[in-house]
């Protein structure tokens, strides 16, 4: 029996449930010069902001945030912060193998780094380094999880862990796991209390943030604004998942949706019968794949894909979910911990990610535009906006003439180009008939008892241009 009638859904995020939604900033008061306008007051402009002022205090720099900082999927996502990065295997067929893996060893020191980051500035944001688990619950996912697994070391995690069911299931008890990968280069946190500290640190250290300020054009040298207009000689957009609502740039990234939901705390039985003391974030093998915490006020937040993609690139409202979505995320939290059947889902929302048309994330400067960009993250973003936004910060000091090139402004995403997406509704088809496709093939595959990776999952990797 279930108590479901009274999930909340939306209101931005479960992570803003507890203290309420910030009260925004006030917004542009008109046209304004600045040496840096960051538009988009999320993770990526926020560390951008924070690492161009700790390394030139007297730079000016204002942030334009449409809403208020933490609106987007920072302050919505699941709370792994990982040394995943979206593209990392393309960008090792573009530039070579040790290019990659200087990328990757540039995602591990950033885990560190926000680490230490949040420590030193004061911001307490729940965070845990339990690492990250991923499990597979089927041959064929048995067989992904350990072809991921020994391609990881060949980028030089080797401190990474394979388990088999038995000593899976002494960490987590996941229902049906065969086999996991375990990473230390992770940890759970609570994103919104991240975003609203470094929001606050920004502040402190001078930055001027107005929010509730939409930008609706990006320009060189200026960001328009129903308000007023800023003047830059950098313009750095740090919009993500919201990028197609701005002019020019419809088809740059598609806005991909993520839906999570998150349980009421759970009983200390209920957590005898799971285990998870170490707290990792959670993950499977499967195509349409979950991701899920243990949050330091003792509930699962799960999330998955759900509704991939809406037409015409448009987003959700204020973190809306459909019910399907909602019923289809409890019952996958009930098939992974059977335990959880009576437990009630006390939340649900969504946000987007921004995806491009080859699946790499990248940061970019036009030194002859002065208009910079960093995202395409693809769901793995906790972690690569930081880097990110210490990368933007080296490109602008360079391009400025006050530093040089640096290891981070070497890295092989930097500077990448990728085409548009198609036009619709060709876009909306294609997101939907890949979803349609993974989830066939992870039925197929549960049913099927076979190693093999379902055909029409490989097929829709390759025409969507993910692998
Ligand atoms: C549900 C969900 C779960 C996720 N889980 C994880 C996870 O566990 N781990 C992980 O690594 N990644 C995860 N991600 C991805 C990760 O959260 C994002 O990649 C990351 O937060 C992106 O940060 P950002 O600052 O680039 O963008 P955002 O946080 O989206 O910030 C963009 C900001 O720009 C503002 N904006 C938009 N348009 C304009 C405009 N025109 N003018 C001014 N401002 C504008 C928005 O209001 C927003 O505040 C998840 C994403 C979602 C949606």
């Amino acid at each position: 029996m279930t108590r479901d009638t009274d999930t909340v859904n939306g209101g931005i995020a479960f992570w803003y449930a507890r203290d309420g939604l910030p009260v925004p900033r006030e917004p542009l008061p008109g046209d304004a010069a600045a040496d840096v306008c960051v538009v988009g007051g999320g993770y990526t402009g926020l560390w951008t902001a924070y690492y161009l002022k700790k390394a030139a205090p007297f730079l000016n720099i204002v942030v334009l945030e449409a809403k208020f900082c933490g609106y987007g999927a920072s302050g919505r996502n699941g709370g792994w912060l990982y040394n995943g990065i979206a593209g990392r295997d393309r960008y090792a067929r573009l530039h070579g193998h040790d290019a990659a893996v200087r990328l990757q060893r540039a995602m591990n020191t950033t885990v560190d780094e926000v680490i230490r980051v949040a420590a030193d500035e004061g911001i307490d944001a729940d965070i845990h380094r339990g690492g990250v688990l991923e499990v597979a619950r089927t041959p064929a996912q048995a067989a992904r999880l350990k072809a991921f697994h020994e391609q990881e070391l060949t980028y030089g995690e080797h401190d990474r862990v394979l388990r088999g069911a038995r000593e899976t299931a002494e960490r987590l008890r996941v229902a049906g796991a065969v086999s996991s990968t375990w990473t230390p280069h992770g940890a759970r946190l609570h994103p919104a209390k991240l975003v609203k500290g470094l929001a606050d640190t920004v502040e402190a250290l001078g930055v001027t943030i107005h929010e509730s300020t939409p930008v609706t054009e990006i320009r060189p040298r200026g960001a328009v604004t129903p308000y007023g207009t800023v003047r830059a000689p950098y313009i750095l957009r740090c919009t993500e998942g919201f990028t197609a609502g701005i002019k020019g740039s419809r088809r740059d990234w598609l806005p991909m949706n993520s839906s999570m939901i998150a349980t009421e705390p759970l009983s200390d039985a209920l957590w005898e019968t799971i285990g998870w003391e170490g707290r990792e974030t959670l993950g499977d093998m499967a195509h349409a794949y979950i991701y899920a915490q243990r949050t330091a006020d003792g509930r699962i937040a799960l999330g998955g894909r759900g509704v991939p993609y809406r037409y015409g690139s448009r987003t959700d409202h204020d973190g809306g979910t459909q019910p399907t979505t909602v019923r289809a995320l409890r019952e996958m939290l009930v098939r992974l911990f059977p335990t959880t059947a009576g437990v009630r889902i006390d939340h649900a929302w969504s946000g987007v990610l921004g995806v491009p048309r080859d699946w790499c994330a990248t940061v970019t400067l036009d030194r002859t535009t002065g208009l910079g960009w960093a995202g395409g993250y693809v769901g793995s973003g906790v972690a690569t906006a930081h880097l990110a936004g210490r990368t933007l910060c080296d490109l602008v000091q360079q391009d400025s003439g006050q530093a040089g090139a640096t290891e981070l402004t070497a890295l092989p995403w930097v500077n990448h180009r990728v085409r548009r997406w198609e036009p619709e509704p060709l876009r909306w088809l294609g997101v939907r008939a890949m979803y349609t496709a993974y989830r066939g093939a992870d039925r197929r595959e549960a049913a099927s008892h076979s190693p093999r990776t379902d055909r029409v999952a490989t097929l829709a990797d390759r025409i969507s241009g993910r692998h």
